[in-house]
Parts: C-alpha cells; sequence; structure tokens
C-alpha cells in the first residue's frame, strides 16, 4: 500500500494511501478561518460496511466551517469526543465531487469507480426512527457530515455513508458538481419540503442573502418552479447576478435602517419607527413585483437583524422558514401579525435523500445553474472562508480543487478509470 499521493499524482483506482493531505482545524487555533485552517498530513479514514471512502476531485466551501473554524456556536471536536470520537482535530467539508474509492460491505447503490457528489445529511443507520421509514432528517442520530462528523471533503479522501451519493451530472466539471449541493439541498427543503407551504406558480418569495450560496439556490429554485423571486443584497454590484438568476425584483437593504429585535411595542416611539421601516420594506417588495402582493414564503437565514421584517411582510397563511441565524439568535417578532393573519414560521435544516436528488435533478437537467462563483486552488481554503466570514466572497458557491489538478475536468462520461486524465 501507498503512503501518501501527492496533489497531482495519479493513482490507480482503488490504491488507497495510509495517510492523506487535508485541511483541518484544531481547538489550539480557533478563530479567524485564515489561521485556523491549515493543511495537514492525516490517516486516511477506514470505513464501515455502510460508508464509502470518496476520492475527492473538487469540494465545495460552506458556512458551517466558518462557523467550525471559529469554535462557535459549537466546539465540534469537543463534541464528538463527547460521543467516543478520539479525534482531536476537525477535517471538515460538507461538498464534494468525487470518485468511489473503495466500498463497505453493504454498499449496493453505489460501486467502486463511480462517479458522485456527496449531500451532507448523516445519520445512523440503525436510528430507530430513520429504520421506521420516516424523514431521517428528524432523526436523534442525524449530523451534518463534514461539519458534525470527521474526514469531510477537505481531504484527498473522503468518508461518507453511502446513501450520501448521488450520481454526478454529466454535463458538469468537477468543481461545478462540488459546489452547490449543501446549500441547494438546503434551500430545496425550505421552499419544497414543508406541505401546505410550497411554491406555487407565480407564488412571490423573498430571498434573503441572495447572491449567497443559499440565496442563489433559492433563486434557482423559486424560478424552477415559476415562482416570482424578490432578492435582497447590500451591494448594488449585485443586483444583475439576482436578475440573470431568476429574480424578477430586487432590493438594496441598505436603502433601511429598521434591522435588529424589535424595539418593546410599549415604547411607541421607538416601535412606531420600526413599524414604518418595516412598513417601507413591505412596499418596496410591491414595488418590486408591480403589484401589492405579499411574499407567500420568506427565505430567511439571517435571523435575529431581519426576522421581525419577515415576519412582518409574509403574507397571511404564508410561511417564513429559516435554517439559520447568523446575525444572531435573538428572535423577535410582532406576535400580532403572526396569529392574526396565521403566518408560520418554520425551522428547516438541510435535506434527505430524496430532496438532495430532487434538486440534484433540476441542476443535471439544465434547469438550475450551480452557480458556481469562483474556482480556487486547494491551498486558498483557509481564505475562502475568511471571504465568506468578511461577507466579501464572490457572488454564488466557491469550490477548491483537491485532486483535480485543473478546473475545467470532468464533464464527460468517460470512466473514472481515466482519473488520470485530469
Ligand atoms: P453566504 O454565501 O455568506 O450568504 C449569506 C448572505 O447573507 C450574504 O450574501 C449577505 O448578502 C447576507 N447577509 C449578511 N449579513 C446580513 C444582514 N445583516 N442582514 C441581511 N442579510 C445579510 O452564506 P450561505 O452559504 O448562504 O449561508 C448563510 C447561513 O446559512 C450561514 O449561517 C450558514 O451556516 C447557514 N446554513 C444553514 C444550513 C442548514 O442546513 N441549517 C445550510 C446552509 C447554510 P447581502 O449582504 O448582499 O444582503
Amino acid at each position: 500500500m501507498s503512503d501518501l499521493f501527492d496533489l497531482g499524482d495519479k493513482p490507480r483506482l482503488g490504491d488507497v494511501p495510509r495517510r492523506m493531505h487535508a485541511y483541518a482545524v484544531r481547538q489550539n487555533r480557533f478563530g479567524p478561518p485564515r489561521t485556523a485552517w491549515r493543511r495537514e498530513i492525516l490517516p486516511t479514514p477506514s470505513i464501515g460496511p455502510d460508508e464509502v471512502l470518496v476520492y475527492v476531485m473538487a469540494s465545495g466551501i460552506n458556512y458551517n466551517n466558518v462557523w467550525a473554524a471559529l469554535g462557535t456556536p459549537v466546539d465540534v471536536i469537543a463534541d464528538r469526543q463527547r460521543l467516543g470520537e478520539p479525534e482531536d482535530f476537525h477535517a471538515g467539508g460538507s461538498d464534494c465531487s468525487g470518485i468511489v474509492w473503495a466500498a463497505g460491505d453493504n454498499v449496493r447503490n453505489v460501486a467502486v469507480g463511480d462517479e458522485v457528489i456527496v449531500h451532507s445529511g448523516w445519520w445512523r443507520p440503525d436510528d430507530p426512527w430513520v429504520l421506521s421509514g420516516r424523514d431521517p432528517m428528524l432523526a436523534e442520530s442525524t449530523r451534518i457530515w463534514g461539519y458534525q462528523t470527521n474526514y469531510g471533503s477537505y481531504g484527498q479522501f473522503a468518508r461518507a455513508q453511502a446513501h450520501q451519493c448521488i450520481p454526478k451530472p454529466e454535463r458538469l466539471t468537477w468543481e461545478e458538481a462540488g459546489c452547490f449541493l449543501l446549500c441547494a439541498s438546503t434551500a430545496y427543503r425550505m421552499l419544497m419540503g414543508w406541505m401546505g407551504n410550497t411554491i406555487e406558480p407565480d407564488d412571490p418569495v423573498l430571498v434573503w442573502g441572495a447572491a449567497g450560496g443559499l440565496g442563489s439556490m433559492a433563486l434557482g429554485i423559486t424560478r424552477a418552479f415559476s415562482g416570482r423571486a424578490i432578492a435582497v443584497i447590500s451591494d448594488e454590484a449585485k443586483r444583475a447576478f439576482c436578475l440573470e438568476h431568476g429574480a424578477v425584483g430586487v432590493i438594496n437593504r441598505n436603502q433601511f435602517t429598521h434591522w435588529g429585535p424589535m424595539p418593546d411595542t410599549n415604547d411607541a416611539a421607538a416601535y412606531g419607527a420600526w413599524a414604518k421601516g418595516a412598513r417601507a420594506f413591505g412596499k418596496a417588495i410591491w414595488d418590486a413585483l408591480g403589484e401589492k402582493v405579499s411574499p407567500r414564503i420568506v427565505f430567511e437565514h439571517p435571523g435575529e437583524a431581519t426576522l421581525p421584517t419577515s415576519i412582518f411582510v409574509c403574507a397571511t397563511g404564508g410561511m417564513v422558514v429559516i435554517c439559520a441565524g447568523t446575525t444572531g439568535y435573538n428572535v423577535t417578532m410582532d406576535l400580532r401579525y403572526h396569529w392574526m393573519r396565521q403566518k408560520r414560521f418554520q425551522g428547516s435544516h438541510l435535506s434527505n435523500d430524496e430532496q438532495a436528488a430532487a434538486v440534484t435533478a433540476l441542476i443535471a437537467s439544465g434547469r438550475m445553474d450551480p452557480c458556481l462563483s469562483h474556482t480556487y486552488a486547494f491551498d486558498d481554503l483557509p481564505e475562502c472562508h475568511q471571504l465568506m466570514l468578511e461577507n466579501k466572497h464572490p457572488y454564488g458557491n466557491m469550490a477548491v480543487l483537491v485532486n483535480a489538478v485543473q478546473s475545467g475536468m470532468g464533464a464527460t462520461s468517460s470512466p473514472a478509470a481515466e482519473v488520470a486524465r485530469v
């Protein structure tokens, strides 16, 4: 067995080295991603009977590994150690394209040599909830792969459960295929997963952070289901991107100042000023749509700064669906609008196998763009997370090349055994 492949080596399919190059975080360097993420030589993980080892061609960059680098709101290393996992590092990464390099004895859905992308829903196969056939994303054992589990996509080899693998869309390059699925599958569950409040033709959908990873995917999904997305941005330079990716209108949030937790409803002056701002934002939505209709779905993730406005502007019987609290977790809302207008405030987290496959099918068929923003080299990985933390990253989804030696490759159906072609 080889000991270590250099990046750019041309290994034989199925040849697994003892060690690998991987980016990792350790507790003693939690902090800014630029210094927290460091390239190390780590042991190549072994796999269990339901798992696969994936030779990673390209990896997407996600915000969860900004949080992992910061060590907040959870220390993912300490969390895993509490569960009995010995490693004192976090080798993260929750999105990739690659080649199945080894497969456990129980694996039936993929075989060595298959070109795949990996979604990041991880759960224990023996979890009673999962075995009962119900939505595994609601199981107690569910974790986010490459964030709450080790050996994600930021290494030459990633360890994943076989059910996470989806055939790689042939039309996409390695980096296009590896960049989108975490955000796309999360957005799909948010917009199409909550019965009674899924996108119907002409539905207005308000999308916060519309040029970001999640937001760009929400624009694509809304367009694919004939909804009308209203994009929110903070920088005029993002306007054209949003319109090109399906938004019917764009609002610049910098034109408003009422952000943050809602003031005390007994403080008439402060509440009045807030309500004036929220109403003006609602009017901006009507202007963007060209008619006085409110969003049937509000696609939320900033949280504390925007949630009071989201609840206020949401249509009667509509839904504010939220998967994060990037600006803070201390959420306020004017409950009077919430109950009188019978709105729904729905938490949502990642996706199950079917939802990940459904959004991949949209992208594979060309109905939706993976929104690859920029392809970086492997060693740019810390800087990509730093850009994201500072909200200075390019629009859409970033990718880094891992074992792929140059961008633009992989968009064919050639056999994986010809991996040397990259
Ligand atoms: P991203 O690419 O950085 O996009 C976030 C967008 O939010 C930015 O483009 C920014 O757009 C907007 N934003 C920043 N500050 C804001 C503020 N104060 N008010 C309103 N909007 C603001 O990140 P992402 O990949 O979309 O992820 C966003 C969040 O969702 C992260 O916290 C991430 O961890 C989380 N997430 C959760 C799940 C899940 O399954 N639970 C899955 C994916 C991501 P503008 O500045 O242009 O407005």
